[in-house]
């Protein structure tokens, strides 16, 4: 095997353990948090995080608050307004999601986002419903009578740049659809799984979703966003509760 791809193979093992370590993981990220700050100046950001374990919850708290001292947390549909200029954004905001399916979601996200009285967004995988350790319908309904907002993160999470014109297609409308007849509500928003633009969707994906209803598409790009940006290319930034704050100014900073 030739070096370069040995090596490559090697940084991906790498980051799969680191990924399976998270509090490793946020060790490691913690010294470059240095150079940078929480934001101060105004930008709307979005964090978002995948499974919140219970032994993690008491960090995702303190992310939470240490986020919401610095600026409000607001709903998806608020931040859409943020972006269509039809709200102020007079410093930092910030709007929280989640991606997949996670049963942690109802059992420590949730209760933990009553608490704080913090909105989110649930970003679903429509396949992984109803499958081990995963949220079954009748756990996203409950969610959504609590209030909570749902979006459509593909039927398979596969990678949407690596499907045919047709299979990329389907990711994207059955999911809307299936979520929306399963939880009763409209499906507006999309989260793109991987979410880096050539290497994991394409420009096809964001035209697709336009054309099939959604109103906004989010990346995993980072940097924040301003009153004017287009909602079809949403930046977000992929937090772990189990990072320190200094991890965390690595992905959160003005
Ligand atoms: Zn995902």
């Amino acid at each position: 095997m030739p070096t370069a791809i040995r090596k490559r193979l090697n940084e991906l093992g790498l980051r799969s353990r680191l990924r399976a370590r998270p509090r490793v993981q946020g060790r490691i990220l913690a010294p470059a948090g240095l150079l940078r700050r929480l934001p101060s100046a105004p930008g709307l950001y979005f964090p978002f995080y995948h499974d919140v374990p219970a032994e993690y919850g008491d960090d995702l708290r303190h992310h939470l608050r240490t986020l919401s001292r610095i600026g409000p947390m607001i709903s998806w549909e608020n931040a859409l307004a943020v972006l269509a200029g039809d709200r102020p954004l007079p410093g930092p905001m910030f709007c929280l999601s989640f991606d997949d399916a996670h049963l942690t979601w109802r059992d420590v996200a949730a209760p933990l986002l009553r608490e704080l009285r913090v909105p989110a967004m649930f970003f679903l995988t429509s396949g992984m419903v109803g499958r081990p350790g995963n949220l079954t319908w009748q756990d996203c309904r409950d969610l959504v009578a609590e209030g909570f907002d749902f979006g459509s993160h593909t039927v398979t999470h596969t990678r949407l740049a690596d499907q045919d014109d047709e299979a990329a297609a389907r990711e994207l409308i059955d999911s809307k659809r299936e979520i929306e007849e399963e939880l009763g509500v409209e499906v507006r928003d999309f989260a793109a799984p991987y979410g880096h633009p050539a290497v994991d969707f394409r420009e096809r994906d964001v035209r697709t979703a336009r054309e099939a209803g959604y109103r906004s598409f989010a990346t995993t790009l980072r940097p924040a966003m301003h009153a004017g940006d287009s909602p079809m290319w949403i930046r977000r930034q992929g937090l772990h509760p189990a990072w320190p704050i200094l991890a965390v100014r690595t992905r959160v900073h003005d």
